[in-house]
């Protein structure tokens, strides 16, 4: 049992367990949402005056990654696309699953890919308008994705946001888990998983169509089908809790463990998608930041005389399918083959080196995002909210803020900030070779570590890192503050 259980916190552990402990935080997420919302629609249309766009593309991507960092999913926890998920199941039609064929995580790559590509290619972060389109969109797929089938397929198969948090959270301090094993062994119901209805001793049966009415549900139990006995990792925990809450044993816990403890042991299942996931993740950080800097620009250029188009579309479909695609799936499985070959586990399938190397990567890459979101970003722009705020009040014929003071913007002097990403990005990669030699020991058996093995994936993260830092050093848009960087 971990030392640290943060549901055992006075206060804020009495609040996470209560039934409605949740809805708090959503209800404070979703105000947020509708003042985005009506801005968006309504308010100035360049984008650092907007709330839309300032709070979407600087405080909610900053906030994110800081939360990681010390507790995990904040953002899926309070999520406000959620608030109907008990609504859509009352109106849910009962017991359809999820198509087999999509239980993986392809989809959710595909869609990832495609939220990176549209927020380049439709220049998302300068349109309040289209920010605000994405928040209704999102409303619309997790309301009715949640009425049609019995689990929550939007977070686990299809929602972008949710997929690039749970490689995120891999790295977070907390971990959904159990006090005692022994209780579950015994427990008839497994609410934390089926979820617990008024009548005592019967869960919601699902799958095959609930034998309760759905007025008998308290708590729903966890959407994301994880058994909290037997969890290992923070993939798929959207950290909602409903597990805590459903439990009638209060047998779950939210613990602190040891730092990087899912990426050093065999905790991921050995699949394909589970496996790219990760190293898309990586190198999607990669391309992300070179849609910013000059050179992008330059690339687009010379593909565009070569195609014979002035349309960007082609030429970033192009870049971003090349570094978000096809280096990570080339690159990783080219490093996974020569692993094998130089490792004592020549018979093994090439999916297994995969998996039992692509966790190396969760600590350099979400040091990159961190760099570039919380990093660059969030400390250099994270002040205009106050002016945007100040504008939003004066423009509705009011001043209690005063009148916009638009030198409000960076949070640390910007000569800190190449300093920063650089010391971040070092971190993460002295976690991730960390990782990479612990994986080699789980892999050596006792015997001596194969270091050969080890060293494709070494040169890849060097690689990586050293791109990173390339990157970060180049003049980049700022994309959030009315003054250019
Ligand atoms: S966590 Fe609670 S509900 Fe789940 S199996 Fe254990 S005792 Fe039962
Ligand atoms: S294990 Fe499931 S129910 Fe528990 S916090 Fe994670 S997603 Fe929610």
């Amino acid at each position: 049992m971990p030392r640290f259980n943060l549901l055992n916190l006075p206060l804020l552990g009495r609040l996470f367990r209560w039934r409605w402990g949740r809805l708090v935080f959503q209800i404070g997420l979703l105000l947020i949402a509708a003042l985005m919302l009506y801005d968006g629609f309504t308010g100035p249309p360049f984008p650092p005056e907007n709330i839309a766009t300032v709070v979407t593309w600087v405080h909610y991507r900053g906030i994110i990654v800081f939360g990681f960092l010390l507790l995990g999913n904040i953002f899926c926890m309070s999520c406000p696309f959620t608030i109907p998920r008990t609504l859509a199941k009352k109106w849910a039609v009962q017991g359809r699953r999820w198509p087999a064929a999509l239980r993986n995580k392809w989809l959710a790559i595909g869609l990832l890919f495609l939220f990176f590509f549209l927020y380049e290619w439709l220049d998302l972060w300068a349109s309040p308008w289209l920010t605000a389109w994405i928040i209704v969109a999102y409303f619309i797929a997790s309301f009715v994705l949640e009425m049609v089938f019995s689990e929550s397929a939007f977070c686990k198969y299809v929602c972008p946001l949710g997929t690039f948090n749970y490689v995120s959270s891999t790295i977070s301090p907390f971990q959904i888990s159990v006090a005692d094993r022994n209780v579950c062994q015994t427990c008839v119901g497994k609410e934390c998983l089926n979820g617990r209805s008024s009548i005592p001793g019967q869960p919601i049966t699902r799958g095959s169509g609930n034998v309760l009415r759905l007025d008998d549900i308290q708590v729903l139990g966890c959407g994301t089908e994880l058994f909290a006995p037997q969890m290992q990792s923070n993939l798929d925990c959207t950290l909602c809790l409903d597990c805590a809450r459903a439990c009638p044993h209060e047998n779950v816990v939210l613990g602190l463990r040891p730092p990087l403890a899912e990426l050093r042991r065999d905790a991921w299942p050995k699949r394909w998608d589970v496996s790219f996931l990760v190293l898309i993740f990586a190198f999607a950080s990669i391309g992300n930041a070179f849609g910013m800097v000059p050179p992008v620009f330059t690339l687009e250029v010379w593909l565009g005389n070569l195609l014979d188009t002035t349309n960007e579309f082609f030429p970033l479909l192009i870049i971003f399918g090349v570094v978000m695609l096809l280096l990570p799936v080339g690159l990783g499985t080219a490093a996974a083959w020569l692993s094998r070959a130089a490792s004592p586990h020549q018979a093994e399938p090439l999916q297994h080196t995969l998996a039992r190397y692509a966790p190396a990567f969760a600590p350099l890459a979400f040091a990159i995002w961190l760099a570039h979101y919380g990093g660059f970003h969030f400390l250099s722009s994270a002040g205009t909210l106050v002016p945007v705020l100040q504008n939003f009040v004066q423009d509705h014929g009011y001043l209690w803020l005063g009148e916009p003071d638009w030198t409000w913007g960076a949070l640390v002097p910007l000569t800190w900030l190449d300093g920063l990403e650089l010391g971040v990005v070092l971190v993460g990669l002295m976690a991730s070779l960390y990782v990479l030699g612990e994986r080699g020991k789980l892999a050596a058996d006792g015997r001596p570590a194969a270091l050969m093995a080890q060293l494709p994936w070494l040169l890849l993260l060097v690689g990586l890192a050293w791109t990173a830092v390339w990157i970060f050093f180049l003049p980049m848009e700022m994309r959030g503050t009315p003054f250019a960087g």
